[in-house]
């Protein structure tokens, strides 16, 4: 018998997540992971390795819950906003429960359901990205988690607050509201932090991996009232941040850090502007979508054709032909100037 035959049958099946590094490319323009483009610069202030670090380190726990307007205990901190998806599944959901998203969106919450051998039920957002109230309230038997991305990631779009809010009325008692604010830094009034105070039920996703440069640190949060980060608590692993990361991050969530990132943001909304401004002007593009985060889902006449055109040249876009209702949509990263002064270069060269 094949080893990978004794594998639980949910593993057999899944499909792993299609993450920008698994998916390779040789290039040296590097726009399909949602990366800031230049690395900032940290020196390890701790270097005691032979202890085990602590569980959740306060420096880290008391600097985010500061910049976040909440209390430490409103905060845990994961292995990445990614580990937090995986906790709230594993910590909330029967194995006959199912979670709720709705596509086009992230791909982990499918990816960490199955892995977890939880069902999963979609209802698609409407056709200006926004959430399907109705058909949500249908679904909702069974459902103990609904995962939503906002902004939403691939399509760039902010899910209303109104909406948001009867979400939340609606599921109120019955199972957990988790708003993914990975993006929120490029919008930061959007936050629905403020309804932490009048949601018991509501978890909020956050990472350092975007606007905060800092994807290879792997660091993440989940905000919530005490009582849920409490059930996140007994389910987390003993020791999940390295002794660097959590020096790292606390340094990050300094002031000065705080500060550097909203820098990063201005300077990401200005190239976002003119990207998409230099996208609207070419032919071969057909629909450049609102975005408020660090990226820009464009829709083309040919998708295929230009992204794998792109990728020849090395210049390494997010394909997005697959996710649903994103035919010949290509979702591109803000980069450099240069980076992506590259991209629109290269689009202005296909013959069509
Ligand atoms: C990037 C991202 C995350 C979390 O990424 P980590 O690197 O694991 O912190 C979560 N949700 C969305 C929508 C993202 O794009």
């Amino acid at each position: 018998m094949q080893i990978s035959q004794l594998s639980r049958k949910n593993i057999q099946a899944l499909t792993p997540y299609q993450s920008a590094r698994r998916l390779g490319g040789s290039g040296d323009v590097w726009l399909n992971a949602n990366e800031y483009a230049l690395s900032p610069n940290f020196d390890l202030s701790n270097r005691t390795f032979n202890r085990y670090p602590e569980a959740q380190p306060e420096a880290v726990i008391n600097s985010y819950a500061q910049y976040a307007g909440v209390q430490p205990e409103n905060v845990i901190v994961t292995r990445g906003g990614d580990e937090s998806i995986e906790l709230l599944i594993r910590a909330f959901c029967e194995p006959d429960e199912t979670i709720l998203y709705c596509p086009p969106t992230y791909g982990m919450y499918a990816v960490s359901a199955e892995t977890c051998g939880i069902a999963t039920k979609t209802v698609p957002l409407t056709a200006d990205f926004q959430l399907n109230l109705p058909e949500i309230e249908r679904q909702l038997d069974n459902v103990k988690i609904l995962f939503v991305c906002s902004p939403n990631n691939p399509t760039g779009t902010l899910i209303k607050r109104s909406d948001l809010l009867k979400l939340l009325q609606m599921t109120a008692g019955r199972a957990i509201v988790v708003v993914d604010e990975a993006y929120i830094e490029f919008c930061p009034d959007a936050t629905m932090v403020p309804e932490l105070a009048n949601y018991p039920h509501l978890a909020i996703i956050r990472t350092l991996s975007k606007a905060f440069a800092l994807a290879g640190l792997r660091c993440g949060f989940t905000l919530a009232n005490a009582e849920l980060i409490n059930v996140l608590q007994k389910v987390i692993a003993p020791y999940p941040l390295p002794v660097p990361v959590a020096d790292i991050a606390a340094q990050a969530l300094q002031l000065q850090g705080i500060a550097q990132m909203q820098q990063r943001v201005k300077e990401v909304l200005a190239l976002r502007a003119e990207l998409q401004k230099n996208l609207e002007n070419l032919p071969l593009v057909e629909t450049v979508f609102a975005s408020d985060g660090n990226y820009l889902l464009v829709k083309f006449k040919d998708g295929q054709k230009v992204f794998k055109t792109l990728w020849d040249q090395g210049i390494i876009l997010r394909d997005q032909h697959k996710a649903l209702g994103l035919n010949n949509c290509i979702r591109i990263t803000i980069g450099t100037q240069t980076e992506n002064n590259r991209v629109i270069n290269a689009l202005k060269a296909i013959i069509e």
